[in-house]
Parts: C-alpha cells; sequence; structure tokens
C-alpha cells in the first residue's frame, strides 16, 4: 500500500524523519477508489500534520479513481503529480493551486469538457501528459502555460492544432502521435527549441516546408501516415538523428503519373523576360504584370537558368539517407524536361553522420 519515500531510508527515526523529511507519498497499484484516497489525504494531513509542506511528489497511477480527491491541495507544495491509469474524467480545479511542474494524467477518460476552463494560474508547469484521453480538440488552455517544455497529448481524438502553438517557445518535445490530424500549421516551424516532433499515426499527406527552422530538432516521427513525399526543406535539418517513415505511401514511381499543365501565355512570356534579362524601363508595365515578374520562382534544376510563376512541375527527388535508405523530396521545376537525374539538391545525406535511424520499412 503506502510507501513513504525518505531522502535516506536507511534510518527511519523521527529525528532522521525531521533531517530528511518525506518528500514523496506512493499510491501506486493500491486499488484506490475516490473515496479511499480522500480518506487516506484526510488521515495523512493530520498524522504528518506540518510535514505535509514538505511533500513533493504524489503518485498515484495504477488505481481506481474516477475523480482526484480535492482535499490534494493540503499538499500545498505538491510539484509533481502523476495519475495515470485510472479512470479520471476531470480535473478539479484544486490543482490550479499547486505550485505545479510534472502533471501526468495518461491512460484516463478525460475530456475537455472536463479540464479546467483556464491553466493560466499553472506557473511552473514543464510537463504535461494528457495522452490517452478522449480528447475531441486541442485543450487551448495549454496556450496559456508559457513555461512549459515537454506536452503530450498522444493518443486523443484531436483534428486539428491551433496556429496559436507558436505561443509555447519553450518546448522541447511536442507529441501529437495516435490523434485524427490532417495537417499540421506552418507555425509549428517556429517552435525552435523542438527536439523532439511526434506526429506519427495521423492522417497527415503534407508536411509545412517551416519544419526546417526546427534546426534543433533530434527526432522526427513520422510513421503510419499518408506521406507520398518530404518537404525538400528537410535537408536543412542538421542534428536530425532520427526519422520514421514507415508505413506511409511514400511514393515511388510518382513522374510517371505526373499531371501536366501547359503554362499560360502570360506564364510564357515572363519566362522569357526573366531567362534573357530583358530589361524594361519604369512605366512601360502595369504595376500588376511588374509586380508579376517579380513573383518569379527559380528552377531548382542547378543547369537550367530558367524560373517559373504558378505553373510549376513537381518532381519527386530520391535523396539517399545516410547512403542505405532512398527518401522522396518534393522539387519544384520549371518544366518537365527539368526532371534531373541524381544530382544533388543542396548537399547530400551520405556525408551526414548525424542522422543514424531511419525506420522505413
Ligand atoms: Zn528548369
Amino acid at each position: 500500500m503506502l510507501k513513504y519515500t525518505y531522502d535516506s531510508s536507511e534510518n527511519s527515526d523521527s529525528e532522521t524523519q525531521s533531517l530528511n523529511p518525506i518528500k514523496t507519498l506512493d499510491f501506486t497499484y493500491s486499488s484506490m477508489n475516490l473515496q479511499s484516497a480522500t480518506q487516506q489525504f484526510e488521515e495523512l494531513s493530520k498524522s504528518i500534520e506540518k510535514r505535509k509542506e514538505t511533500i513533493e511528489t504524489i503518485l498515484l497511477f495504477n488505481n481506481e479513481l474516477d475523480a482526484l480527491p480535492a482535499n490534494i491541495s493540503a499538499f500545498c507544495n505538491l510539484k509533481t503529480l502523476d495519475i495515470s491509469n485510472n479512470t479520471i474524467t476531470r480535473l478539479p480545479d484544486a490543482i490550479l493551486r499547486l505550485p505545479l511542474t510534472t502533471l501526468i494524467v495518461k491512460n484516463n477518460n478525460l475530456t475537455n469538457d472536463g479540464l479546467p476552463k483556464s491553466f493560466a494560474e499553472l506557473r511552473s508547469l514543464k510537463l504535461c501528459n494528457l495522452s490517452g484521453n478522449n480528447l475531441e480538440y486541442f485543450p487551448t488552455q495549454v496556450l496559456e502555460i508559457d513555461t512549459i517544455e515537454y506536452l503530450y497529448l498522444g493518443n486523443n481524438n484531436i483534428v486539428q492544432v491551433p496556429q496559436q502553438i507558436e505561443v509555447l517557445r519553450r518546448l522541447k518535445v511536442l507529441c501529437l502521435g495516435g490523434n485524427n490530424l490532417n495537417e499540421i500549421p506552418e507555425s509549428v516551424g517556429n517552435l525552435i527549441n523542438l527536439r523532439g516532433l511526434i506526429l506519427s499515426a495521423n492522417s497527415l499527406e503534407t508536411l509545412p516546408a517551416s519544419i526546417a527552422n526546427l534546426k534543433n530538432l533530434k527526432s522526427l516521427l513520422l510513421h503510419k501516415n499518408r506521406l507520398r513525399t518530404l518537404p525538400t526543406e528537410i535537408v536543412a535539418l542538421k542534428c536530425l538523428s532520427e526519422l520514421s517513415l514507415r508505413e506511409n505511401p511514400l511514393v515511388v514511381n510518382f513522374v510517371n503519373h505526373m499531371q501536366h499543365n501547359p503554362p499560360s501565355l502570360l506564364e510564357l512570356a515572363g519566362r522569357v523576360i526573366k531567362l534573357h534579362n530583358i530589361d524594361i524601363p519604369d512605366g512601360e508595365l502595369p504595376t500588376t504584370l511588374r509586380n508579376y515578374l517579380r513573383s518569379a520562382h527559380r528552377c531548382v534544376n542547378p543547369k537550367c537558368k530558367g524560373v517559373f510563376f504558378d505553373n510549376r512541375v513537381e518532381h519527386i527527388k530520391f535523396v539517399d539517407f545516410c547512403g542505405k535508405y532512398r527518401v522522396p523530396l518534393l522539387q519544384y521545376l520549371c518544366s518537365s524536361k527539368c526532371v534531373v537525374n541524381n544530382t544533388v539538391l543542396h548537399g547530400s545525406y551520405a556525408d551526414s553522420a548525424m542522422l543514424r535511424k531511419v525506420l522505413l520499412g
């Protein structure tokens, strides 16, 4: 049943206890329900009276709790609370008054309505784990916790990630695996401290190119999605050492199925002007056309000097990872004639010793 944890467990006489006060209350695997837990907390509050301020960790995982006892707020210096693997449907506002740094509520029955309306009072929280619950949308309360570094929302039913996720600038790990996501907002690229991004087991068809801004990213888990290609910009992730891609319909013969619509006359005229560097004096062209000419993109084929405007050819470039795996990256060319074989885009993966683990099959 209850296991106290002392800083030094060698000696448990009262003198030692006052020198090394109890810091952890361990109620794991104790078949506790709400009633027995409330009673235990009540009795403990009396028996350890003044020392209850010293309790920093309460472990309640693997019990039969359908709710959290409200008198948990008596442990006013509680920093870590783990209530995983119960059947909890709601979190009481009482937890907002605790100075929590770690809150683990994975594998319960929490719904969005069961969460406190605001998390603004959790001013020290670094780790929040709400994985394995019944959340149907992204809990926007989380965006109020600007101290958060580790956010786990995996195995819920979340369908969308808000653009505002970018406010969580300290995030190091973001887990959204096992949800119903179709896309990831471009703003994820602003979470520049991310080390781990877990997006596996969703319905993603594309990734935003802004992923390339995540310069500290070490682990990118994308398995079990609907990805056919990866953004070419992913090559810029120099820290990446783990990339999982298995169970994605990554293309093999994409070029053969390519549909090609011919460019408009406007586009063709624009391409000629750019290709031959034709100088047009100010005032000779309306502003709309001048702006159009400025919107030209250079073709990625290094042997082509051409540009494109709205009409581009998507081409899949297979790049070697670690000299072992061939990964399809999406690139844009000015015409289907520009498809080049085996030319290196932005440096080769062969010399990227960082990437140690690629899971494709
Ligand atoms: Zn070209």
